[in-house]
C-alpha cells in the first residue's frame, strides 16, 4: 500500500492545467532519473480532461507514443479508445497516463526499479487529476497502485484503493489484442461497466 493522505479534488481546472504542464516542461521532459531516458524520442506525459472521473494508467509508451509523444496512439490505443467509447464515453473526457514516461527498449515491462522511479511522477499527476476512478490497464500498473506482487486473475474485477481512491484493475488492450477472446472481452467489458457505473 502507497502510504499517504487520502486525495481529494483540491484545484481548479486553471491550477490543474498550470501544475501538470510546469511538470512535463521542466521536469518530466529534461529527465533522467532512470536508463529509459537514453534511447527515448519522446517523453510521454499523458492527456486528457484534467478533470475526468476515470483515469486509465497503462504501463509505458510503445513505439508509436514514443514517436508523437501522446499516450496510446497504436493498436492497444486503438482498442482503448473504442473501450472508452463501449462505456458511453469519449477519449477526451477521460484522462490517459502510463507508469513510464519513456518507451522501454523493445516493448519490454518497465522493470520494478524504472516503475519506482518514474512512479512519483505519475502519484502527482493522481493528486493534482483527484480522478474518482482509477482503471489500471495489465499487471505493471496495478502493481505499481497496490505495491504488491499479485496476479491479474487474483485482482480483477474487484474493488481497491489507492489513497482514498476506487481502483479497478482490467486487462491491458493489447493483452486483450493478443488473446481475443469472448471470455477475456467479456471480463474487460464487466470491469469498465462497474468502473463507469462507480465513476457517475
Ligand atoms: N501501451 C501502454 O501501456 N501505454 C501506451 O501509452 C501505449 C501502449
Ligand atoms: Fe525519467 Fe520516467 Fe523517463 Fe525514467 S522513464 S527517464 S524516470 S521520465
Amino acid at each position: 500500500m502507497h502510504s499517504g493522505p487520502d486525495i481529494v479534488p483540491s484545484f481548479s481546472t486553471e491550477q490543474k492545467l498550470a501544475i501538470l504542464g510546469q511538470m512535463d516542461q521542466a521536469e518530466i521532459r529534461p529527465c533522467k532519473k532512470c536508463g529509459l531516458c537514453k534511447q527515448r524520442n519522446n517523453t510521454v506525459f499523458g492527456e486528457g480532461d484534467v478533470d475526468a472521473r476515470i483515469l486509465f494508467i497503462g504501463e509505458g509508451p510503445g513505439e508509436n507514443e514514443d514517436q508523437t509523444g501522446r499516450p496510446f496512439v497504436g493498436r492497444a490505443g486503438e482498442l482503448l479508445d473504442k473501450m472508452i467509447v463501449a462505456i458511453g464515453l469519449q477519449r477526451s473526457q477521460v484522462y490517459i497516463a502510463n507508469i513510464v514516461k519513456c518507451r522501454p527498449p523493445d516493448n519490454r515491462t518497465p522493470t520494478p526499479d524504472e516503475a519506482a522511479t518514474c512512479g512519483p511522477y505519475l502519484v502527482r499527476q493522481i493528486e493534482t487529476i483527484a480522478p474518482k476512478v482509477i482503471v489500471t490497464l495489465g499487471l505493471p500498473a496495478i502493481r505499481f497502485i497496490l505495491a504488491r506482487n499479485i496476479t491479474m486473475g487474483g485482482v480483477r474485477g474487484t474493488w481497491h484503493s489507492f489513497r482514498g481512491i476506487d481502483v479497478m484493475p482490467t486487462y491491458h488492450p493489447a493483452y486483450v489484442l493478443r488473446s481475443y477472446t469472448a471470455e477475456v472481452r467479456g471480463k474487460v467489458w464487466s470491469d469498465l461497466k462497474m468502473a463507469k457505473e462507480r465513476a457517475g
